[in-house]
């Protein structure tokens, strides 16, 4: 495989040959051509389609009957839990599996050139991997398991109003398409408070443990960060929505992070094709700490003046900032 096309292998790893852009959805002056050419990409041949469709596919299969769900039985909860747990073991082992352990394509597009330490006392176990599928499984999806279970609780009770598709195809069709975007802005919103200092130092910090991120470190977060993070699910749910949306909201929060942490920019299928499973703007916020705190489709990052597109300009503006945060904090002590 000839990764050169994609990109340059730098001492320090793998950098993408195009910087990071945000498709056209809120080019101004709008981009009615590149839009129309973006959207079915964005919607078709991107991970959001995978997530809606294994949304739908346990809407459809896995889901216990709506009418059991009336009241909080340990059965449908633990069946809930049991499925949650069996998608996330065998999605993330997957990918670590792949990538990590059998190492099926070395460093090759890897953006870190290093494997990441075994050894450190930042985790629990003393172990990064060990550490990152405790914080998934302890933590991670038994709180994301809590959100669905009340959802569906608020559904089948009609606390909430269950949007039937033939009664109302285009709001359907439009929270569908929309929900990835609702998505971005609550992750970017949450993530922007996580990065306040006191929930910085005694929360988030332990997601940014992983200098060099790989698949379990995606929902290896301290508890109240998942919390914070997974709530979009029951809000979703209070929008006149399907248990699709929700579940396409699930899909996209627990498996989603395994795929923007895989520390690489391309899954090599065989030996000429190559798809995109990585997420450079967050190796980037990994790295740096205070760029892209964004997933990606709304230019939230560039309308607040964090943006890094990973050119060397942008480097520069971080600096800068960086300089001037310093000078207000020395500023602010000095007073003190
Ligand atoms: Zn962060
Ligand atoms: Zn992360």
């Amino acid at each position: 495989m000839d990764n050169t096309k994609f990109g340059r292998h730098e001492k320090s790893g793998f950098v993408p040959k195009d910087l990071i852009s945000y498709g056209p959805l809120f080019s101004w002056p709008p981009k009615l051509i590149a839009l129309l050419k973006w959207l079915p990409k964005y919607y078709f041949f991107t991970w959001n389609a995978v997530f809606t469709l294994i949304g739908v596919g346990f809407w459809f299969l896995l889901t216990p009957p709506l009418e059991d769900m009336k009241t909080f039985q340990l059965r449908w909860i633990l069946h809930l839990t049991a499925v949650n747990y069996a998608l996330v073991v065998v999605w993330y082992g997957a990918w670590h599996g792949w990538l990590y352990m059998l190492r099926r394509q070395d460093t090759r597009f890897k953006y870190n050139s290093r494997w990441p330490s075994i050894k450190s006392a930042v985790f629990v176990f003393g172990r990064q991997n060990a550490d990152n599928v405790f914080w998934t499984l302890v933590s991670g999806v038994p709180i994301f398991t809590a959100y669905m279970v009340v959802s569906f609780w608020l559904f089948a009770n009609g606390y909430v109003p269950f949007l039937n598709p033939s009664d109302n195809p285009i709001w359907f069709a439009v929270l569908l398409v929309i929900r990835p975007i609702l998505f971005d802005v609550h992750f970017y919103l949450v993530h922007r408070l996580l990065h306040v200092r006191l929930l910085y130092k005694y929360v988030h910090s332990l997601h940014h443990n992983n200098v060099n991120p790989a698949p379990w470190s995606g929902l290896s977060m301290h508890p109240v960060e998942h919390l914070f993070y997974f709530s979009g699910i029951v809000i979703i749910s209070l929008m006149n929505a399907h248990p699709i949306h929700m579940l396409s909201n699930v899909m996209e929060a627990s498996l989603g992070p395994a795929v923007g942490h895989t520390g690489f920019d391309k899954l090599e299928l065989g030996d000429n094709r190559v798809i995109s499973a990585g997420d450079y703007a967050h190796y980037l916020h990994h790295k740096l700490f205070e760029v892209n705190y964004s997933g990606g489709v709304v230019p939230l990052d560039k309308w607040f003046g964090t943006f890094h597109d990973g050119s060397a300009e942008a480097e520069e503006r971080l600096k800068v900032r960086t300089k001037k945060r310093k000078e207000v904090y020395a500023k602010r002590a000095g007073k003190a």
